[in-house]
């Protein structure tokens, strides 16, 4: 059954429609949601209209129904069936959630479009606060304490802001690659409070933002941007030791690989080896992680990068490149270490213990961030 009305409605959108300015901080951050992808199902929950950007001519969806969006052709797509123009915008007629997607509830103004490599893919537009109140439950956890979260607000709106990029179709994606978000779900009263009273709070470092980047823990030393990804060496990049992380969960790690995989590795890598006679940590930086990593074989000596063992190795195994000890065990090979993740920026886990400990976020910022400035966005 067609469920797509088509009837043209003439009314102006409601004013509700209007992302919300407040105070402080109106801008609009536009997030992938879903990309090349050649069809996906939507649900309303409230009374949604579908609107052609290029032609203005709205439709109406039904409320509380499922539909199913496809790639037509590079400028059409279906909705319910209906061949429509793209990119179309889905806009709610009253407030709250809007529509649902892959389970997750989302509030912005929805983009859906066709691409180049002849897929879909879905943009939401929504004011960058509203944005972070979807972060913080995924990034962090809405139970942890509030100078944390108001931390972690702060690092996750200049994290975003910083990605604003007009040149592309969106700024930001909602994956690990890019800040983890899950649309308008997981969030509370703390989740809002933390958002709010930061509102518009960024990290500014010689004037301009930062790339906040952030980590699960660093286990006792914070990364530097240069060495994790060779980037431009800023001082609130440049590592920080860390007592706070130590009593946490992700502090210590130990992963076990047998030979027969750390030899396909190696061979992946360029080795022509066949066997492995020892393996040590070659090279470490200021922070203590291991840049590089030289295995004995009976082809000679091989080095590698040792950010490409996390790479083929899961990062939930090799939990980072902190890596304290290499030692021989059952024919393979156990490897400790210390931390989770790239380890630049701030360290969760000791933002957590920080603000246990008392400090409130600002200390916590620059703590993490030594020489960046806590300022409005605008
Ligand atoms: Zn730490």
């Amino acid at each position: 059954m067609l469920k797509l009305i088509l009837c043209i409605l003439l009314t102006l959108l409601p004013p509700s429609f209007a992302a919300d300015s407040g105070e402080g901080n109106s801008a609009v951050i536009r997030i992938a949601i879903a990309r090349n992808v050649p069809s996906f199902r939507i649900n309303t929950s409230g009374k949604v209209y579908v609107l052609e950007v290029k032609t203005g001519q709205k439709y109406m969806l039904l409320e509380r129904s499922a539909y199913e969006v496809k790639y037509i052709s590079p400028s059409r797509l279906a909705v319910a069936g209906a061949t429509l123009q793209s990119p179309v915008k889905l806009l709610a007629a009253d407030g709250g959630d809007r529509v649902k997607l892959n389970n997750r509830f989302y509030k912005g103004d929805i983009y859906m479009k066709t691409t180049a490599a002849e897929k879909l893919e879905v943009i939401e537009h929504l004011p960058v606060e509203d944005y972070l109140c979807g972060v913080l439950p995924v990034e962090m956890s809405p139970d942890w304490p509030l100078e944390a979260l108001k931390a972690q607000a702060v690092a996750s709106r200049t994290y975003a802001l910083k990605k604003a990029n007009p040149k592309k179709d969106y700024d930001i994606t909602d994956g690990v690659d890019t800040q983890v978000y899950n649309g308008a779900s997981g969030m509370n009263s703390r989740i809002i409070e933390a958002v709010n009273s930061t509102r518009g709070e960024v990290l500014k470092y010689k004037g301009r933002l930062l790339t906040a980047f952030f980590h699960a823990c660093c286990g006792g030393h914070t990364a530097s941007a240069s060495s994790a990804w060779g980037e431009e060496v800023l001082k609130p990049l440049y590592g920080v030791t860390d007592p706070f992380c130590s009593t946490s969960t992700h502090y210590k790690w130990d992963f076990y690989a047998t030979t027969r995989d750390l030899l396909s590795f190696i061979q992946n890598n360029g080795s022509a080896a066949f066997r492995i006679k020892s393996v040590r940590v070659y090279k470490r930086d200021r922070s203590g992680r291991a840049v590089s990593l030289r295995f004995v074989t009976d082809r000679g000596s091989f080095t590698v990068k040792a950010s490409a063992l996390r790479k083929v190795f899961s990062t939930y195994d090799i939990k980072s490149t902190m890596i304290t000890r290499i030692a021989p065990l059952n024919g393979g090979y156990e490897f400790t270490g210390r931390g989770w993740g790239h380890g630049v920026g701030m360290c969760q886990e000791g933002a957590k213990h920080m603000a246990l400990a008392g400090r409130n976020y600002k200390k916590i910022l620059r703590h993490y961030y030594p020489g960046a400035e806590i300022k409005d966005v605008n």
